[in-house]
């Protein structure tokens, strides 16, 4: 991270009457950064968004948004920020030129050059009523919108939720372009494979704790990692078990399966001296790795 801070929290909590939904999240993310929110369903994502945005107030902490009081300073933040809401909605009658000129005025930034220029991208055609939109294109109205008044910093939740694969690729395309001018950029997704691809960071929130932060090749690089050995007669698990980083074995007839994590080299020696016929090894994904974290910290939780 080199950029200045776009966003900075410090000790942010946040109840819901004794329901506490987010506990003490320190969160940074600097300008020209994609930040990915990852959690499973409650973790905490969206409650957080909607405290950035001083829609709900925290129960303790405070938040920074370019250098603005994210509630001191919440008009300032509103012109200087972007936010598409999970549940964006407009009244169905207005088209989408409609809405984009509302928002226009109300943010006091007339120039609909942007908003023209994404909602071409993603071939979103803007004389239709919202009431007559299907849902991946409500949800591009709702990110044009987040990016029409130019902001320096967009705080997006589930921002490619029912988007084909096509308004994925230009989703991508828009906040790769967008950070390397500088602008920051915090999204909450469960399209792993896609956060993967964009994200420069990436932030796992269980239940309503930042429990990770980091890139996402030291995220995959942790996670365990799966080769099966062919053999040509049945080769017994114990030969790998004890074997250093491997976590589980699964053998089969001759086929023999390990889960591990670090480097493979001891594995391929030992299985070598068991007439090995074939070996194909799959590495970890973001979406395997995030599993494997959130299953691994539920077993030590319980
Ligand atoms: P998802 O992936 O399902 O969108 P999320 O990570 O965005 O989940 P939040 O919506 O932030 O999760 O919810 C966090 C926790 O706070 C959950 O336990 C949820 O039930 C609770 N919560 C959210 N809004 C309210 C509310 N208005 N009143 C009471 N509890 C709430």
């Amino acid at each position: 991270m080199t950029g200045r801070p776009a966003i900075e929290t410090s000790g942010l909590g946040k109840d819901y009457g004794r329901r506490r939904a987010v506990s003490v999240v320190d969160l940074r993310v600097a300008a020209g950064e994609v930040f990915g929110l990852l959690g499973p369903n409650g973790a905490g994502k969206t409650t957080i968004l909607r405290v950035l945005m001083d829609l709900i107030r925290p129960t303790a902490g405070r938040a920074r948004l370019l250098g603005l009081d994210a509630r001191r300073d919440s008009v300032a933040v509103r012109s200087k920020v972007g936010y598409l809401p999970a549940d964006f909605a407009v009244y169905p009658e207005l088209t989408g030129h409609e809405v984009l000129r509302l928002c226009a005025g109300l943010r006091g930034h007339p120039d609909l050059a942007t908003a023209h220029d994404l909602a071409h991208r993603l071939e979103l055609e803007l004389d239709r009523p919202w009431g007559e939109l299907s849902r991946g294109n409500r949800q591009k109205l709702g990110l044009v919108q987040a990016f029409l008044h130019d902001p320096e910093l967009v705080l997006l939740d589930e921002p490619s939720s029912g988007f084909d694969p096509l308004a994925q690729r230009v989703l991508h395309d828009w906040l790769r372009a967008y950070a390397d001018r500088g602008g920051a950029v915090l999204l909450s997704s469960h399209a792993l494979s896609e956060v993967e691809r964009t994200a420069d960071r990436i932030g796992v929130l269980l239940d309503g704790r930042l429990e990770l932060v980091g890139r996402v090749d030291e995220l995959t690089g942790a996670a365990l990692r799966e080769v099966e050995f062919s053999f040509a007669t049945p080769v017994p698990a114990a030969v790998f078990e004890d074997l250093p980083g491997v976590r589980e074995v699964t053998a089969t007839g001759a086929t023999v399966r390990c889960r591990f994590t670090g480097p493979v080299a001891e594995l391929l020696r030992v299985a070598a001296d068991h007439d090995p016929r074939s070996v194909t090894g799959h590495e970890p994904d973001l979406e395997d790795a995030f599993v494997d974290y959130v299953e691994r910290h539920r077993t030590h939780a319980h």
